[in-house]
């Protein structure tokens, strides 16, 4: 069977996927594709049109009446829906409660997924998500699956915005961030789970480099 020339890295929200996905883009001169910014873009969007994400009669509605343009800029794929979306509104509270209801939502997977494996035009990959090693690129010539506990997510999560540690925005992190876990695996489609061929990467005690030369090991070894 032939591969596809795409490096799937899934994994929980705060995993150390975006940063490590990045810098393997940029070491091996792939694209960098970020899906749960789509899913993002999705809900940000619907929210704009007045759109209650549980009702999923309007969402499919609406959901005809979307166009995503994705396009390569400076290396990453970046989204647009024409309409104009200010540069922080999807890493809002707002999106961040709405986006794994609208994720678990059919409909929506199937409209992204078919976004999502386009952008195999663009050439070597290397995608971040959920499900890019499950579903929407079964084939992927890598899948690495990147995992660290809860409490070392939260930390990380909270660290990354004010680089300083409240506990009490702790606790609130720790239980957004399990809230989206429950949602994201226990969805009846595309549900967040390790491909059988995924390589499992435990982060909570490796560094970004750390999981960046795990990575860049395994592609070299597989390819030489
Ligand atoms: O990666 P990020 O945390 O930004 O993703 C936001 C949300 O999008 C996730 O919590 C999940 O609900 C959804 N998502 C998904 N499948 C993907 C990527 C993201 O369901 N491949």
């Amino acid at each position: 069977m032939v591969k596809q020339e795409v490096i799937a890295i899934d994994g929980p929200a705060a995993s150390g996927k975006s940063t490590v996905a990045k810098e393997v883009a940029q070491r091996i001169g792939a694209v960098y594709a970020d899906s749960g910014a789509l899913y993002r873009l999705v809900t940000w969007w619907l929210l704009a049109q007045g759109i209650d994400p549980e009702d999923h009669q309007a969402v499919r509605g609406a959901l005809e009446t979307l166009k995503i343009e994705a396009a390569v800029v400076e290396g990453r794929i970046t989204y647009s829906t024409g309409d104009e979306c200010p540069a922080d509104a999807l890493r809002t509270q707002r999106v961040n409660s709405a986006v794994s209801p609208v994720a678990a939502n059919a409909d929506v997977r199937h409209v992204v997924t078919a976004i999502l494996q386009s952008l195999a035009r663009f050439g070597m990959l290397v995608m971040e998500g959920r499900d890019i090693g499950t579903v929407v690129f079964p084939d992927a010539a890598f899948k690495f699956y990147l995992d660290a506990s809860p409490e070392v997510r939260a930390r990380r999560r909270f660290t990354d915005k004010d680089g300083n540690v409240d506990k009490a925005a702790l606790e609130d992190v720790h239980k957004s961030l399990a809230r989206r876990d429950v949602i994201d695996s226990s969805r009846k489609t595309a549900p967040l789970r390790i491909a059988d061929d995924a390589a499992v990467i435990d982060t909570s005690d490796l560094d970004i480099e750390g999981v960046v030369k795990r990575i860049l090991d395994t592609v070299a070894s597989d390819i030489c």
